[in-house]
């Protein structure tokens, strides 16, 4: 069951590489579930557009099929599903050629928004940009959203953005990031800064440390020659879970406006310390049984790109100087889990004695599998067992608290692909967020190519390498467990 809403204004969304893995995983079922919620405005097009020959039946039969597969089976309404289709359509474009971009321009409308995903190689980026220019769709009603990777360093981020601005205005580009789409994400800002409660108790004086994990069960599999040019910081750090810390760190900013959001997240990567040698564990999970090692996947014995990477990062301003960020994220883990944790400080006297234990208050915000958050509280043990404390979790599961399932939820693609036809960049990054990002990121990659840095091997279904837990015990602290 999905939840009506209201719909958006009409528009027409063009998805270069409409017929690639991504558009048939997220965009299209996504934009089918915003259309069974009543979002999708009758007037809307969906264009798919490729080098394939396929005509609009053959794309419709695409998308049918992608639902089919991606959605869940409660959501197929087969009537639905029939009447969605008639929105799509599909016109044969080559991004580095001429065929197709006239019938294109003559089917896009100039008086709705114009969307251009962007769901191709981003080497075709530039050439999409000038050929969208070049045939006049690159007017003010006009958007475009690229997906990730944007760049591989510093110099790739800077040529990709100076090829889409020559074109764009900054406000047109929606630099995508799925994790900032999640629900979760969107409620740490809601926590934050829509209560008292938190925000006087969010800085060094009494948040001990913060932890960030993401990890994932799978391995790179098909993916291991696309994944060996880039690793963890490239595939996630530099990216996802800069993202996340910087919405745990940001300033309040003045108003819920994009630039005012992105302002305080760009100053707080400007504000990440260097990351010394002994402060990052990268990892390689080893063969097990029959399932095959990092290296055996991606066929190079000599491979020194990591698939696990834990980072201990100090942020050097007012709010946070002393309390630690640890990082982690890593294939092969032990569960699929997405996590941030605020680990509190113990009170600075205890009352009890020492016999009643010491506890501390915990804030968990869990992005994935089951989106919510926890705060664990101290409260005395029941009984008459005399004063002992313990915690207790105050949970707030969303589909709980808010009555619904989870999967009512939209997905993160859903919710941004809406946010670009509503003209709303708050989720998106900004240029220079992502060059900051990269400016950070270079000079750590480049001293592990310079010295030649070998990641540790690691234990499959496991919490990545033994170095990982020592980043924190040598601080007299703990990872949270990796379970679902
Ligand atoms: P993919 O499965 O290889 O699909 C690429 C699409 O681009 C196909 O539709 C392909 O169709 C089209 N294409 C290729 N060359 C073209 C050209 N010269 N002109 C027009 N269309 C062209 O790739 P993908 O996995 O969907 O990924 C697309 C983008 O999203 C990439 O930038 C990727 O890094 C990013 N991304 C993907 C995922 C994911 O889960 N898949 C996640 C995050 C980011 P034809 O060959 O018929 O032209």
């Amino acid at each position: 069951m999905v939840t009506r809403v209201i719909p958006v204004d009409p528009f027409d969304l063009v998805i270069f590489g409409g017929t690639g893995d991504l558009a048939k995983r997220k965009i299209l079922p996504g934009l089918y579930r915003r259309y069974l919620s009543g979002q999708m405005p009758v007037e809307a097009q969906i264009i798919g557009a490729a080098r394939g020959e396929l005509d609009d039946e053959g794309f419709r039969a695409l998308v049918t099929e992608s639902i089919e597969t991606f959605v869940a089976k409660s959501e197929q309404d087969p009537e639905a599903i029939k009447s969605f289709v008639e929105h799509c359509s599909y016109i044969k474009v080559d991004a580095k050629g001429t065929g197709g971009w006239k019938e294109l321009a003559s089917k896009v409308r100039q008086n709705v928004v114009q969307a251009y995903y962007f769901s191709v190689a981003p080497s075709l980026f530039g050439d999409l940009a000038k050929g969208l220019q070049a045939n006049g769709m690159a007017g003010d009603n006009a958007r475009i959203v690229v997906e990730k990777p944007f760049g591989r360093d510093l110099a790739t981020a800077k040529e990709l953005n100076s090829v889409l601005v020559d074109v764009f205005d900054e406000h047109q580009i929606y630099r995508i990031d799925h994790y900032l789409g999640k629900e979760t994400v969107q409620n740490l800002m809601a926590v934050r800064f829509g209560n008292v409660l938190f925000e006087p108790l969010w800085n060094s004086q009494y948040v001990d440390h913060i932890q960030v994990t993401v990890a994932e069960t799978v391995g790179v599999g098909g993916r291991g020659s696309y994944y060996d040019k880039s690793g963890a910081m490239r595939d996630m750090v530099q990216n996802h879970l800069m993202q996340l810390l910087c919405l745990i760190a940001m300033e309040p900013p003045s108003k819920f406006d994009p630039d005012a959001v992105r302002d305080e997240k760009l100053k707080v990567i400007r504000a990440l310390d260097p990351v010394a040698a002994d402060d990052i564990v990268r990892g390689q999970y080893r063969s097990d049984g029959d399932q095959p090692s990092y290296l055996e996947e991606v066929d190079d014995p000599q491979s020194k790109t990591e698939s696990f990477l834990a980072l201990k990062i100090g942020v050097s301003n007012w709010r946070w100087n002393g309390t630690p960020f640890y990082l982690r994220t890593g294939k092969k883990m032990s569960a699929r889990m997405s996590e941030i944790v605020v680990v509190f400080k113990d009170p600075p006297h205890s009352i009890f004695g020492e016999e009643a234990g010491s506890t501390h208050n915990v804030l968990t915000i869990r992005l994935q599998p089951d989106e919510g958050m926890n705060l664990s509280v101290t409260i005395k043990e029941p009984g008459p067992g005399g004063m002992r404390l313990i915690e207790v979790p105050l949970d707030m599961s969303f589909a709980e608290a808010l009555g619904t399932d989870a999967s009512d939820m939209p997905d993160a693609y859903e919710r941004l692909i809406m946010d670009v036809i509503r003209g709303n960049q708050t989720l998106f990054m900004r240029g220079d967020e992502v060059e900051a990002a990269w400016m950070w990121t270079d000079p750590i990659i480049n001293g592990w190519d310079r010295r030649g840095d070998k990641p540790s091997p690691y234990k499959q279904n496991s919490s990545g390498p033994e170095e990982s837990l020592m980043l924190l015990h040598r601080d007299g602290r703990r990872w949270r467990d990796i379970d679902t």
